[in-house]
């Protein structure tokens, strides 16, 4: 199923999930044990989360730190969506990832920012994922600051006929000392949503901030900016997490992080500007209606000069009118030349209309 394009991706929606409240994923950045794993989805399934994530193949930038548990997590991710009913999500890196996650059932492979990056596993990927377009799939950004290398990831999975299709910001790495583990640049996730406006698209604080303590402002900019959700680190335990410990927070302190985010009733940026064209509209509508007002004031203005034996066009009196109205625009701000353009159309019109009686 070629040719779909980004302005095709519809957003996405998931059995309990209010349309336009925000998504939100929550889970450990690993599935370290079965009771880790259950633990935390438990106390997350309690406070209302809907989708659990957690890793379970890991792309650590150095070798020799926690590679995440494999293929045994899956069932554990099995249990977490029979006993508490949420969606489950993991990461996914190659073809073998995706088969194995497929066949056990989970509901959306994220693909992670080192393998967004990757032109070559992103067509793997998509090859292994074709014909499954029940399944959800959320694209992180690659950690490059390239617009076209997240779009060309996204656009290989469309290609292979999957529609449901999600975006994930999670920052960009950067050289140098910066407050945030990676650097927003919020301008790029804005591009994409100007080129696929119905897509989802997630913000993954915890990646951004990579301390616990960002994780609450970052959110809370996100929603103002307009994402649909946010993907968010929780552990049990987070201070013992084999991976990510510092960005992590127990679902307690995620619960009052959400309570506290608020989510304005502003809207996204493409009804502000149909906002603003209703205004528009509205002030032409109320320019017409004045018009033919004026119109209808000319013409009984030349049944009286005809009763009474007016001529109609009276120069000195239309040399006052431009005046006085050249001088009213110049106070409201209005150009000069154009204030007397519209004076002459309707002086005109008014004219003729006087004649036409
Ligand atoms: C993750 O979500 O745990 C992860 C590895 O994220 P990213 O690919 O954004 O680094
Ligand atoms: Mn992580």
């Amino acid at each position: 199923m070629r040719g779909h394009s980004l302005q095709d991706i519809q957003p996405l929606s998931f059995p309990g999930l209010e349309n336009g409240q925000p998504l939100v994923i929550a889970g450990p950045c690993s599935a370290e044990t079965e009771q880790q794993t259950l633990d935390t989805a438990r106390a997350l399934s309690a406070m209302g989360v809907r989708v659990f994530r957690a890793g379970i193949w890991k792309p650590r930038t150095l070798p020799g730190g926690f590679e995440g548990v494999g293929d045994k997590g899956l069932q554990w991710l099995r249990r977490v969506q029979q006993e508490t009913g949420m969606a489950v999500a993991t990461e996914v890196a190659n073809a073998q990832h995706v088969r194995a996650a497929l066949d056990a059932g989970i509901d959306i492979l994220w693909v992670g920012a080192r393998t967004s990056a990757n032109p070559f596993a992103m067509q793997d990927i998509a090859e292994a994922l074709q014909g499954h377009d029940h399944v959800t799939v959320l694209v992180k950004n690659p950690l490059t600051t390239d617009l076209d290398l997240w779009i060309g990831a996204i656009q290989r999975l469309l290609n292979a006929g999957i529609s449901r299709l999600g975006a994930v910001h999670r920052g960009f790495s950067s050289a140098g000392a910066h407050i945030y583990r990676n650097d927003p640049q919020w301008h790029i996730p804005f591009e994409l949503r100007r080129q696929a406006t119905g897509m989802t698209i997630l913000c993954d604080p915890s990646h951004i901030g990579g301390k616990r303590e960002y994780v609450e402002p970052i959110a809370q900019q996100a929603l103002d900016m307009g994402f649909d959700g946010l993907m968010i680190e929780s552990h049990c335990d987070p201070d013992s997490a084999l991976s990510d410990s510092a960005q992590q927070v127990t679902p307690v302190v995620l619960k009052e992080i959400l309570g506290r985010l608020v989510v304005r009733s502003g809207l996204p940026i493409e009804d502000e500007l149909a906002l603003l064209r209703q205004q528009i509209d509205d002030c032409d509508h109320e320019l017409l209606a004045v018009l033919a007002r004026r119109m209808s004031v000319s013409r009984e203005i030349g049944l009286f000069k005809k009763a009474h034996n007016l001529r109609v066009l009276q120069p000195a009196r239309y040399q006052q009118v431009i005046n006085a109205r050249l001088e009213e625009g110049q106070h409201l701000g209005l150009n000069g030349d154009f204030t007397q353009l519209i004076m002459q159309a309707i002086h005109e019109e008014s004219v003729r209309q006087q004649l036409l009686l």
